[in-house]
């Protein structure tokens, strides 16, 4: 299938139930185009640098997720242009977000990462880290965030009734934790699912799905 049919089909499975972000990481810009051109304006990167090389490159309406793991050294770089920070794992990741984003006169929204696979990856809150993160007094003191919504990633596996099971736990947790009132604290968005899970993650209520292979093609690295 083309770049363009891909999108065409996923998009008819979402029928609006979930945004699609298309990842575009290891890609190039002309792939990128050909997406924005079928319609995209979600795109995801997980490399920083590769990111602020591509943005200039694709018309301003495109709408940047940094999906990856963030080192704090590297916020500067994203600040300026990143519409969404969906991989926010650490209150000091917060502070360099919010101190980056005034510089710019900016809002920049984020979600918190949550831990729910079943594997020994290194990123992400566990949810009782994410329930004190957000009673932290210090949000307070972060005007230039905004804390949207959770992310996740499932564990790599065939066993859909597990890759669900940890989908539903993190929608438990979303619903549970959405009442929070805070002035910079607004959960809508629960982003889940990737290429071999969106469709069970839109069932288990996701509103923003990942996808990268089932639009590009595997990636060689
Ligand atoms: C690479 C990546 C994706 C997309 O993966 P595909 O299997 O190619 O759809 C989604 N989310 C994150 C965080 C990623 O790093």
């Amino acid at each position: 299938m083309t770049i363009e049919a891909s999108i065409h089909h996923i998009e008819q499975q979402l029928a609006g139930q979930a945004a699609l972000i298309a990842v575009t990481k290891t890609k190039p810009v002309n792939l990128l185009q050909e997406a924005y051109d079928a319609g995209c304006r979600h795109f995801g990167e997980n490399r920083v640098q590769e990111m602020a090389e591509k943005q200039p490159q694709l018309p301003g309406d495109v709408r940047w997720h940094q999906i990856g793991h963030l080192q704090t050294n590297k916020v500067k770089y994203i600040a300026p242009f990143v519409s969404l920070i969906e991989s926010v794992d650490s209150l000091k990741l917060l502070e360099e977000i919010n101190r980056q984003a005034r510089k710019y006169n900016r809002v920049i929204d984020c979600l918190l990462q949550v831990y729910i696979a079943d594997e020994e990856t290194k990123f992400g809150l566990l949810p009782e880290e994410v329930i004190d993160l957000l009673q932290s007094p210090v949000l307070d003191e972060l005007p230039n965030i905004r804390i949207t919504g959770l992310m996740g990633i499932a564990t790599n596996t065939d066993d859909d009734a597990q890759i669900r099971q940890e989908f539903k736990s993190l929608k438990q947790l979303f619903d549970a934790l959405r009442p929070v009132e805070r002035p910079n604290v607004s959960l809508r968005e629960l982003s889940m699912g990737m290429s071999s899970d969106y469709l069970i993650a839109v069932e288990e209520g996701s509103t923003m799905v990942r996808v990268g292979s089932a639009i590009f093609g595997s990636r060689s690295v």
